[in-house]
């Protein structure tokens, strides 16, 4: 998606150790008609698919999982990362964060997702997949179809795409970054 790699090139910044900073657009500051195009963009790719739901995860993934789900007129999930009192039917998973080194737990409740829900799952970025295949892992319990996985931006680089297309999931991402070196930002050719 060329004017999300023209932002990334133009506002992110490539910090040692391989983390990508888009504050100003994703992780911070949101561009919301950068994410109404990210939406559509998404829309276009999964068109194909029914979706019932759609999942995200707190926090950076919930802009652009709104704006999908207004486009297909669909309700959207956020997983949770820390437990509310007043949650019933939770499931739980946990996560190992790349960005901050820790291992957090994350929740869904039952009651927002079906067996006969097809869900697509939206997030901002796929770096190893710890986030995405635990999210998995939360969806099997519910028996729901995960029809697909969306990303805003794919860290080629970091081993996350290969699992999840390695275990036959549909995975799209809008920009892949191969390398992030001396304040380079270097995208692969193709998308997906
Ligand atoms: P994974 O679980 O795939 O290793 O990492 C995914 C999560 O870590 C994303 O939801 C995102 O919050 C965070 N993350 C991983 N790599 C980066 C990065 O380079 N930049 C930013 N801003 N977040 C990242």
């Amino acid at each position: 998606m060329q004017i999300l790699k023209d932002k990334i090139l133009k506002e992110g910044k490539a910090s040692n150790g391989g983390v990508l900073k888009v504050d100003s657009f994703i992780n911070h500051q949101i561009d919301p008609m950068l994410m109404k195009s990210i939406a559509s963009t998404f829309l276009k790719k999964f068109s194909s698919k029914e979706i019932t739901k759609i999942v995200t995860i707190e926090a950076s993934g919930i802009a652009p999982a709104v704006l999908l789900g207004y486009l297909l007129e669909v309700p959207v999930v956020f997983v949770k990362k820390a437990k509310p009192k007043t949650m019933e039917n939770m499931l739980v998973s946990s996560v190992y964060s790349f960005t901050k080194d820790t291992t957090y737990p994350i929740f869904i409740s039952k009651e927002y997702i079906k067996p006969e829900d097809k869900v697509l799952f939206i997030d901002d970025f796929l770096a190893n997949g710890n986030a995405a295949l635990s999210v998995l892992g939360l969806l099997e319990q519910t028996k729901a179809k995960v029809i697909g996985m969306g990303f805003v931006i794919e860290k080629s680089f970091q081993n996350g795409g290969k699992l999840l297309r390695e275990k036959g999931i549909d995975v799209v991402s809008l920009a892949r970054v191969k390398e992030l070196a001396d304040n380079k930002i270097i995208f692969e050719t193709e998308e997906n």
